[in-house]
């Protein structure tokens, strides 16, 4: 039997990943025990009595810092909720735009590798330069961009990566890395009609000649795909 695959994600915006995680096939791969999902809102740890978890970065600059306290209490937490489990393998994830480049073989490793994954995400300036130093953390950017927060990086990486734990794509055959995918894809109808335009179906798929269709296909592959 594979294992379940659990993700910890530390955010102060709890409510925005629960949308996205609570529909499709994310949520049947939770309901079917395969992986599980938990929030952590980093406003629970924190000790400030106004349950504020950032302040002005020390030697100035514009922006706010998200102390390094709340974020480490709450891992602590995590790893202590966890601590009767057999055969952990945690790892801890920082997302930062100058990050390592989150791809599908990560996910993939990811996935065979570990039973816990902690997504710790940053807002405003980012997060105090010492969470990785202790946590000994990996960072990830999820792309050359910079985004207001990590809450839609830990959706990616959660969705990436639980599409490679077993079980959660009805077919296994849909994985891109075990078949030829191709960009091109088509379904009903065979001929559409737009604008007096006539959009076709490419004739090789209509013809069942897998041979053929599957020269089509390479000709045509996702190359980002499989990395
Ligand atoms: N001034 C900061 C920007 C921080 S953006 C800098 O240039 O590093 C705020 C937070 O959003 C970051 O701490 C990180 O957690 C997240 N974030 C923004 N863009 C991201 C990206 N491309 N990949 C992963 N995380 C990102």
């Amino acid at each position: 039997m594979s294992r379940i695959m659990r993700f910890h994600i530390i955010t102060i915006f709890p409510n925005m990943l629960d949308s996205y995680f609570a529909e499709s096939i994310i949520s049947r791969a939770v309901e079917s025990k395969l992986i599980e999902i938990k929030t952590y809102a980093l406003r629970e740890y924190t000790k400030d009595k106004h349950r504020r978890v950032d302040g002005k970065p020390y030697g100035g600059g514009p922006g706010m810092v998200m102390w390094v306290d709340p974020i480490i209490s709450c891992v602590d937490k995590i790893k202590k909720n966890l601590s009767r489990k057999k055969n952990l393998k945690i790892k801890i994830i920082l997302f930062s735009p100058g990050g390592k480049q989150f791809t599908n073989t990560i996910a993939k490793n990811i996935s065979k590798k570990y039973t816990d994954i902690i997504f710790i995400c940053g807002r405003y300036e980012g997060i105090d330069s010492r969470v990785k130093k202790i946590l000994k953390t990996e960072e990830w950017s999820v792309g050359p961009y910079v985004l207001t927060g990590g809450e839609l990086p830990a959706m990616i990486c959660v969705d990436t990566i639980s599409r490679q734990v077993k079980g959660v794509l009805n077919d296994e055959n849909s994985l891109e890395e075990t078949r030829i995918a191709s960009h091109e894809i088509y379904a009903r109808p065979e001929i559409y009609e737009y604008n007096k335009k006539k959009y076709k179906v490419p004739k090789v798929l209509l013809g069942g000649n897998h041979k053929l269709i599957d020269e089509y296909r390479s000709k045509k592959q996702n190359k980002t795909a499989s990395k």
